[in-house]
C-alpha cells in the first residue's frame, strides 16, 4: 500500500502526505485499481469514506469488501462491459451509477477513469475519480417527475378542453332544439283554426321541451357545484319504499305515448322495517337519473327497478338496480359514460336522443359522496343493468309506518282540501289556483309572507299552505317559522324557482313539510300533495 502511494506521488514529484493534501481538496475520491472482477483497489483516497462509508483500508486489496460489491447490483455487469469497450479504444470512461454505502444508503456517483498502459501497450491499472452526485440526481428526478406531471396535466387539460368544446357544441344544439319547439309551437297556438287535439299536442310539446330545458340547466349548475366541491351529503332518516314509490309515480308521468314501455317498480319481498340514514335528495336524483336514462334509451320492452340488501363480512349495503331492454352500451364505452360531458358519439342512437352527457357523472359523484359505487352491465342492442350500492345505516329507533296506515292516510288525500297559496306573482298564483281548483280544492291567496301568517292565524280550517320562498315584506322562511309557532301541525310546502339539490336541502332544513320546484306540473303537484297527506 505504502509502495503504491509512493508510486503515484512520485509521478507528481511530491511525497504521500502532500499528495493526500492536494487530492483532499477534491469533492470526490481518486483511485487506482486492477482491471479484474473485483476492481481490486491498489490505492483509494481518504474521501471515499465520506461517500461510501468504508475507509480506504476496508477496500484496498478487497480487505473487507471489494469495490465491485459496493456498486449496486444492476450496474455491475454493465460497468465491466463499458470498461472493456473503453480500454479497447483507450478512451475515457464517464458513467453515472448507484452504489450502496456501508450504512445501506443508496447513492448516485459519477465515475471518470481511464486505463494506464506501459510503453509496450500492456494495461497496468485503471486510474479514476468518483464523486457523489446524489443531490443532483434527486433534483433531476424531481424535475423529470414534475415534467411527467406537467405533461399529464397538459394532456388532461387538453382532453377536458376538447370535451368542453364538444359539450358546448352539443349544449347549443340541446338548448336550441327545445327552444325552437317552444317558440315555434307557441306561435302556432295563436292560429284560430286549430283543432282541439292539435292544440293539446302542441301544448304537450311545449311542456316537454320546457321540462327538458330545465333539466339541462339544472344539470349544468349541479355539475359545476360538484366540481367546486360545494355539495356535501345531508343525512336524514328516510323511508326507502316511500321514496321509491314517489320516484315511480314521478317517472311514470314522464313516459310519452309513443313509447311502448312498461315501467315497473319491483317492490322488495324483504322490505326494510326501519328507516335508513342517507341523503334522500341525492338518492332520489341518482335513481331518477338512471330511470330517466333507461326510459330515454329504450323504445319498447320494459324498465324496472328494485333494491336488495347485500350482506358481507364487513358491512351491509343497500343495492339499487335499474334494468332496461333498451339500446345497450358496448363494452368499449362502459367506463367512459360515467365521465362528465361524455356521450357515445359513435352511436347514432345516442345522438338522436338528446342529452348533455352529465347525468351519469352527477349520479356517480353522488353515489361516491354517499360512500358507494356505481357500475353497469350491458350488452349492445339488448339492454343495460345499472347497479349502485350505498352503506346501509339503519335507524333502529324509527320503525316505518305500516302500509295499511299509509293506505288509510292516502285515502284522505282524495278529500277536498282548503289550501292557502302564498305567492306574490300573479301568473304563478293564477296557474296554481287553476290547477288546485280543478282538483276541487278550495284555494286562498296571500301576496306575501306577512299576509300568509295573518290568514293562518284567522283561518282554523286550513289543510295546507303552499309557500313561495322569495316574497316581499316577509319571505317564505320567516313566514314558515311564524306559522309553525302558531300551528305546528299545519303542513307547509315550499314552492320555489330555485330547484337545485342544496336548495332543497336548505328548504328541508328550515322545516318545510315538502318542496316543489317551479315550474309546477300537475303530476308533480299531485304526487307531492299525496306524499304530504300520507305523512299527516
Ligand atoms: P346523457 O345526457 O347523454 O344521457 P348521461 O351522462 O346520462 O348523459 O349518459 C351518458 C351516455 O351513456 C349517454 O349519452 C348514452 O350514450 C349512455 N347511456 C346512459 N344510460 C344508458 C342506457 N340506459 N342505455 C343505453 N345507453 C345509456
Amino acid at each position: 500500500m505504502e509502495n503504491d502511494n509512493i508510486i503515484i506521488s512520485n509521478n507528481f514529484g511530491c511525497d504521500a502526505e502532500t499528495f493526500e493534501t492536494l487530492i483532499g481538496v477534491l469533492p470526490g475520491f481518486v483511485y487506482r485499481c486492477k482491471n479484474d472482477a473485483d476492481w481490486t483497489m491498489l490505492y483509494i483516497s481518504s474521501q471515499c469514506s465520506d461517500i461510501t462509508g468504508y475507509s480506504p483500508n476496508d477496500i484496498i486489496y478487497n480487505n473487507k469488501i471489494s469495490f465491485n460489491e459496493i456498486i449496486s447490483q444492476e450496474y455491475r455487469i454493465y460497468l465491466h462491459e463499458r470498461w472493456h469497450g473503453i480500454l479497447k479504444i483507450r478512451g475515457v470512461l464517464k458513467e453515472e451509477y448507484k452504489i450502496t454505502t456501508k450504512g445501506g444508503k443508496v447513492k448516485w456517483v459519477l465515475e471518470q477513469g481511464r486505463g494506464v498502459f506501459d510503453s509496450e501497450g500492456n494495461l497496468k491499472y485503471l486510474d479514476g475519480y468518483i464523486t457523489d452526485i446524489t443531490s443532483r440526481k434527486e433534483a433531476e428526478d424531481r424535475l423529470v417527475q414534475k415534467n411527467i406531471e406537467l405533461h399529464l396535466a397538459k394532456e388532461r387539460a387538453e382532453e377536458s378542453e376538447k370535451l368542453k368544446t364538444a359539450f358546448l357544441a352539443n349544449l347549443s344544439h340541446e338548448i336550441r332544439t327545445p327552444m325552437n319547439a317552444i317558440m315555434g309551437f307557441a306561435e302556432m297556438l295563436k292560429e284560430n283554426d286549430l283543432e282541439i287535439t292539435q292544440r293539446d299536442s302542441f301544448i304537450d310539446i311545449i311542456n316537454r321541451s320546457g321540462t327538458h330545458l330545465l333539466s339541462i340547466i339544472n344539470d349544468i349548475i349541479e355539475m359545476s357545484k360538484i366540481e367546486s366541491k360545494l355539495i356535501t351529503p345531508n343525512y336524514e332518516e328516510v323511508d326507502i319504499d316511500l321514496l321509491l314509490d314517489v320516484v315511480y309515480k314521478t317517472m311514470l308521468a314522464t313516459i310519452t305515448n309513443d313509447k311502448k314501455l312498461d315501467l315497473r317498480y319491483l317492490s322488495s319481498d324483504k322490505q326494510l322495517e326501519y328507516k335508513i340514514s342517507t341523503d334522500p335528495v341525492k338518492l332520489r336524483q341518482i335513481i331518477s337519473n338512471l330511470i330517466s336514462n333507461s326510459i330515454k334509451y329504450t323504445d319498447d320492452g320494459y324498465v324496472e327497478f328494485w333494491y336488495e340488501i347485500s350482506e358481507s363480512d364487513k358491512e351491509k349495503d343497500i343495492v339499487f338496480y335499474v334494468k332496461d331492454t333498451g339500446i345497450g352500451i358496448d363494452k368499449a364505452h362502459q367506463d367512459e359514460i360515467f365521465e362528465r360531458f361524455r356521450r357515445i358519439d359513435s352511436d347514432k342512437q345516442t345522438i338522436g336522443r338528446g342529452g348533455s352527457g352529465l347525468g351519469l357523472a352527477i349520479s356517480k359523484a353522488y353515489v361516491e359522496m354517499l360512500g358507494g359505487d356505481i357500475e353497469v352491465e350491458s350488452e349492445y342492442g339488448k339492454g343495460s343493468l345499472f347497479k349502485f350500492s350505498i352503506p346501509l345505516i339503519i335507524c333502529a329507533k324509527n320503525k316505518k309506518a305500516k302500509d295499511t296506515e299509509l293506505l288509510e292516510k292516502g285515502f284522505e288525500m282524495n278529500n277536498q282540501m282548503r289550501i292557502l297559496v302564498a305567492e306574490d306573482e300573479d301568473t304563478n298564483y293564477l296557474y296554481l289556483s287553476a290547477l288546485l281548483s280543478k282538483c276541487h280544492h278550495t284555494v286562498l291567496r296571500a301576496v306575501n309572507g306577512q299576509e300568509a301568517v295573518e290568514i293562518v292565524k284567522e283561518d282554523n280550517n286550513l289543510d295546507l299552505v303552499l309557500m313561495d320562498i322569495k316574497m316581499p315584506i316577509l319571505n317564505g322562511y320567516d313566514a314558515l317559522r311564524l306559522i309553525k309557532k302558531l300551528k305546528p301541525a299545519l303542513p307547509v310546502v315550499a314552492q320555489t324557482a330555485y330547484a337545485l339539490s342544496d336548495d332543497e336541502q336548505n328548504i328541508r332544513a328550515a322545516g318545510f313539510d315538502g318542496y316543489i320546484a317551479k315550474p309546477i306540473m300537475k303530476n308533480k303537484l299531485v304526487s307531492i300533495l299525496e306524499s304530504i297527506t300520507k305523512h299527516l
